[in-house]
């Protein structure tokens, strides 16, 4: 005599229930109507937040795609900005007799200003750490600047610096990775601050 095989019980999906059950239909993993629609809030849910998730991807990607060489250019700046003052963290102002211990905003301030020779903007010997009033409204206190650079990096330096006409034109790609490298090189740079602090 054939006996149809009985189903074998199950324990429900569900989370907060898991009761034990015999499925009517062999994919059934719920235990009661209840059940079956916590299982599909779930689902929904867990497809809606892919969805969310491509659509974040997807705008990040067309937002980066239209971003312009100065866009990447700010970023980029900005970046070896923040390098620069973790890089001085221990030295006082550029300009003036602020020391390193000063409780104020510090910039980033460039020797040769951006406006004025673009082509050294990320020139690592033409940014310095200096306080955000010298900075500001002192714009540089360039006179001042200049024989703390001399003595800081030496003539050489600050005359290659005052005569460099090498107008590169930094491109995107160049810009990128620029910008990826000092990300990384400030990260390091803090970590050793922390670790030095500790
Ligand atoms: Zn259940
Ligand atoms: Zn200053």
């Amino acid at each position: 005599m054939l006996v149809a095989k009985q189903p074998r019980a199950k324990k429900c999906r569900v989370a907060s229930c898991r009761a034990s059950f015999v499925p009517a239909q062999p994919f059934q993993t719920w235990c009661s109507p209840d059940c079956a629609v916590v299982i599909i809030r779930q689902r929904q849910e867990k497809q809606r937040k892919s969805f969310a998730q491509r659509e974040r991807r997807d705008i990040k990607v067309r937002k980066e795609k239209l971003k312009s060489r100065a866009d990447h250019a700010k970023e980029a700046q900005a970046v070896i900005n923040r390098y620069v003052r973790l890089r001085d963290a221990h030295l006082g102002c550029i300009s003036c007799d602020k020391p390193a211990s000063w409780g104020g905003q510090w910039h980033c301030s460039h020797f040769r200003s951006v406006g004025a020779a673009a082509h050294l903007r990320f020139n690592l010997w033409n940014m310095n750490k200096s306080c955000s009033q010298c900075n500001a409204h002192l714009s540089g206190n360039i006179m001042v600047y200049r024989p703390r650079l001399v003595a800081k990096i030496g003539p050489e330096k600050v005359e290659w610096l005052e005569c460099n006409q090498n107008l590169v034109r930094h491109d995107i790609p160049y810009l990128k990775r620029l910008k990826a490298v000092f990300a990384k090189k400030c990260r390091r740079l803090e970590a050793r601050i922390q670790c030095n602090a500790a």
